[in-house]
């Protein structure tokens, strides 16, 4: 894989009018190749390996949310990166997971190819099957570079995409209990 990118890289590098073998090119292949690797970990990535023996039954019926957490993913009609904060929230039916392991779930689902709104729905799925809860909320707040560097004039604006699964979507109270929750000013 990394000997082919590199290929791929040099020849790019032709196309768009630049020469390869200047100095500050030299290595560039060699730097996008393993960038892509890291990238990409995702395809590959073991989710069981991951949440390893990090669910446990737990005797709570409270929502459990983690805010902020950051991403960084690459759209697959630009591959330009997207990237910003994610939001994980759910309510529990006897089974918890560690808490380290979201962030974990959230890179695994973003090192590949994607659009906000399947990144979305697959990290809030994957905790549904993890976990079986009540219910589940994902929310994720993106900056599209594909958007910003390419002369669309938003600078500013960043989409924000939802996935609301079991009593997050079924009720509009827990729903706004996980909105109020993410929306509050940080400590
Ligand atoms: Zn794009």
């Amino acid at each position: 894989m990394i000997e082919n990118i590199k290929g791929l890289t040099k020849q790019l590098l032709e196309e768009i009018g630049e020469d390869p073998s200047r100095d500050g090119l030299i290595k560039t292949p060699d730097r996008v190749a393993k960038a892509w690797k890291f990238f990409s970990q995702g395809y590959s990535a073991n989710l069981d390996d991951i949440v390893n023996e990090a669910i446990f039954e737990e005797d709570c019926s409270e929502m459990i949310i983690i805010r902020d957490i950051e991403f960084f993913s690459m759209c697959e009609h630009h591959m330009i990166p997207f990237f910003g904060r994610c939001h994980v929230g759910y309510l529990p039916n006897k089974m918890i997971i560690g808490l380290s392991k979201i962030p974990r779930i959230v890179d695994v689902f973003s090192r590949r190819l994607q659009i906000q709104e399947r990144l979305t729905g697959q990290i809030a799925k994957t905790i549904e099957e993890l976990l079986d809860p009540v219910g589940v909320g994902v929310v994720m707040e993106g900056r599209h570079l594909c958007m910003q560097m390419r002369g669309v004039e938003k600078q500013n604006s960043f989409a924000t995409t939802s996935a609301m699964l079991g009593q997050f979507r079924k009720s509009a109270e827990t729903r706004a209990e996980f909105l109020s929750i993410i929306s509050k000013e940080k400590f």
